[in-house]
C-alpha cells in the first residue's frame, strides 16, 4: 500500500527524558501479571490539526486526560500484547514484532484512530526496551511484557472520529501467566455470552472486547472452570479460549490425522502464536493442518469415538496451554492425554520458546 511514513512520527525525532530514580526490580518468583512496570514509557501525541508529534520516552507515570476523552466514553481504544525475552547469551529478542505492529495498525483503522509507520513504532519500542533492558528477566521462563496502547483523546462528547489521540507503550516484567503452570485448563462452554460477531470488532484488539468478557469469566469460575470457551452461532462453533486461539488435534470425519483451528472470519483475533503454529506444523508436513469450523457437536462426537488426541489454546501469554476439561450443557467433556503429557502441545511449546529465547536461530527473532 501507500507509504505512510510521510504521515508518521519517526524514531529519529525521539526525545528522551531519563527517570531520576530507579525502582527496585521485583522478585520474579512472585510476579502477578501486569502489576509491576519499568522506569520509562513511550508516549506519542497526534492531532488532526498538527499530525503526529515527536515520540517521547519519559519516566513512567500517570496520564492526564480530559474528562470527556473519547477512549473513556466510547471505548475508542486498542492495545497490543507482545514480549521480549532474554536468552542464555544475554541477548534480548522480540518474536515476530512486525505482526503485532500490523495488527495494531488494523485495529487503529477500525477504531478511526490515525495511521502510523509500523516500522517507526517498532524502532521506538526497541529504544524503550534498550533503556529499560535491565528489566528483561534473566530467566528462561519469565519475560518483559510490552503493552502498546492507543487512545482516542477527543476532548468532547460527540460520537465521531477523534481529533486527538495518544499512543503509548508501557513495559511489565512477567512470570508464568497461569498460576497452574502448564497444567491443563478447564473451560466453561455456554452460548449465553458471545465474545464477538461477524461485522464486529472481535478480530481487532480493542479494550471493549475484553472489558465485556469479564462477567462471563466470573461465571465460568462459579461453575468451577478456569476460562470461557467462546461459542458462536446456533451450531455452537468453537471460536476462542479465554484470550487464546484454540487448536484441536484429532482424527477428522474423513479419518485423517488433522490439526484444526477455526478460520479468521472476523470473530477471531488473528493470533501471532496461532499463525506461527500453523506455519510450523505445515512445514513439518506430518499431518493435515486446517483452518476450518469446529462445532461442539463435532468435538463431542469425536470424543465419543476416541478420535481426539489433544486440544490446546495458543497465545503470547502461555504459548500453548492444554485443555483438560470442558463443561458443556451440564456435562463434563474430558480431553484425553497420552501419559498425562500432551505431545503436540509440548513439542510446539518447546519449538516456539527455543526460538523466543534464542536457543534456535530463526528469522522470527528480532534482536533489540
Ligand atoms: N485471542 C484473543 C482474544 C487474545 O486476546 C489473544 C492475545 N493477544 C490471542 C487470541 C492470542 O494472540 P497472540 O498469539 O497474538 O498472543
Amino acid at each position: 500500500g501507500m507509504k505512510d511514513s510521510a504521515h508518521s512520527f519517526k524514531v529519529a525525532d525521539l526525545v528522551i527524558e531519563l527517570s531520576l530514580t530507579q525502582k527496585a526490580k521485583p522478585d520474579l518468583n512472585n510476579l502477578i501479571f501486569g502489576t509491576e512496570f519499568t522506569d520509562h514509557m513511550l508516549t506519542i501525541q497526534w492531532s488532526s490539526a498538527g499530525g503526529w508529534q515527536e515520540p517521547h520516552i519519559k519516566p513512567f507515570g500517570n496520564l492526564s486526560l480530559h474528562p470527556a476523552c473519547s477512549a473513556m466514553h466510547y471505548a475508542v481504544q486498542l492495545f497490543e500484547g507482545m514480549k521480549v525475552y532474554r536468552g542464555a547469551d544475554d541477548k534480548v529478542r522480540l518474536f515476530r514484532p512486525m505482526l503485532n505492529m500490523s495488527r495494531m495498525a488494523k485495529s487503529a483503522e477500525r477504531a478511526c484512530l490515525p495511521a502510523f509507520d509500523r516500522a517507526e513504532l517498532l524502532e521506538c519500542i526497541k529504544r524503550l526496551i534498550q533503556l529499560d533492558q535491565e528489566w528483561v528477566p534473566k530467566s528462561d521462563s519469565a519475560s518483559l511484557y510490552i503493552r502498546p496502547t492507543f487512545l482516542g483523546t477527543e476532548p468532547s462528547l460527540g460520537v465521531k472520529k477523534p481529533s486527538c489521540a495518544l499512543l503509548y507503550v508501557i513495559l511489565s516484567p512477567v512470570g508464568s501467566y497461569f498460576s497452574t503452570g502448564a497444567k491443563p485448563v478447564s473451560l466453561w462452554a455456554d452460548s449465553k455470552y458471545v465474545r464477538a460477531w461477524k461485522g464486529g470488532t472481535g478480530d481487532c484488539k480493542m479494550g471493549g472486547n475484553y472489558g465485556a468478557s469479564i462477567y462471563a469469566q466470573y461465571e465460568a469460575l462459579d461453575y468451577g472452570c478456569q476460562q470461557v470457551l467462546w461459542l458462536f452461532g446456533d451450531d455452537h462453533q468453537i471460536t476462542e479460549v479465554g484470550t487464546m486461539n484454540v487448536f484441536l488435534f484429532w482424527t477428522n470425519e474423513e479419518g485423517e490425522k488433522e490439526l484444526a483451528t477455526p478460520p479468521l472470519d472476523g470473530v477471531i483475533l488473528p493470533g501471532i502464536t496461532r499463525q506461527s503454529i500453523l506455519e510450523l506444523t505445515r512445514k513439518w508436513g506430518e499431518f493435515k493442518v486446517c483452518e476450518r469450523y469446529l462445532t461442539m457437536e463435532d468435538l463431542r462426537r469425536a470424543l465419543m469415538e476416541s478420535r481426539v488426541e489433544e486440544m490446546f489454546g495458543s497465545g503470547t501469554a502461555c504459548v500453548v496451554s492444554p485443555v483438560g476439561r470442558i463443561l458443556y450443557q451440564g456435562e463434563n467433556l474430558y480431553i484425553p492425554f497420552q501419559e498425562d503429557c500432551p505431545q503436540l502441545a509440548s513439542r510446539l511449546n518447546k519449538e516456539l520458546t527455543d526460538i523466543q529465547y534464542g536457543r534456535t536461530h530463526s528469522d522470527w527473532s528480532v534482536i533489540v
